[in-house]
């Protein structure tokens, strides 16, 4: 008997699907940050399969309420269907929450290729429950265009809640950053 809901056509699926699953959920990428993938961007904690071919993959959010996240799962369920997972749930991990610290290497190089300066450091970490803001987080902040260290913060959000907007005071020009968290 010949089933046809083959959407993948994979001999030993249980051992193709587990790293399958993983790499077509790494490719999907951020909504505000079209130009990092959720694997990048450090949202993608992990990709499971169970004993039933069922694919779960959790995530953490960035930014607590960020509006993107329903497209991130939207996006995730629908690459994963696309390529043959049919059973997918999608888990938010709140703890520990996200940090801006876990963008990749690739993932900042990639935000500066695009003219948004990278986050720095996130030293200030928490160690209650509460993050604590103390003032200006950001002392430094160089120019993803000159490279110059002489910037200011125009306004704390830009296009997105996860940027501030600055601008270079050596080449006036204006640019994104990616806020510390
Ligand atoms: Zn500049």
């Amino acid at each position: 008997m010949v089933s046809d809901t083959t959407a993948t056509t994979v001999s030993d699926p249980v051992a193709a699907t587990v790293s399958g699953a993983r790499s077509v959920a790494a490719t999907v990428t951020d909504p505000e940050l079209p130009m990092l993938t959720l694997d990048e961007l450090g949202v993608l904690r992990s990709v499971d399969e169970g004993d039933d071919g069922r694919v779960v993959v959790s995530i953490t959010p960035t930014y607590t309420g960020c509006p993107a996240m329903d497209a991130m799962r939207d996006d995730l369920e629908h690459a994963l269907r696309d390529a043959g997972y049919a059973d997918v749930e999608i888990r938010t991990v709140l703890a520990p929450a996200w940090s801006s610290d876990w963008i990749s290497e690739s993932g900042r190089r990639r935000l500066a290729e695009a003219g948004i300066a990278p986050p720095g450091s996130a030293r200030r970490r928490r160690t209650g429950p509460v993050p604590l803001t103390l003032g200006p987080t950001v002392s430094r902040v160089a120019c993803p265009r000159c490279g110059s260290a002489d910037t200011e913060e125009v306004s704390r959000f830009s296009a997105t809640a996860c940027k501030a907007l600055r601008r270079c005071r050596s080449c006036a020009e204006p640019f994104e950053h990616v806020k510390e968290i």
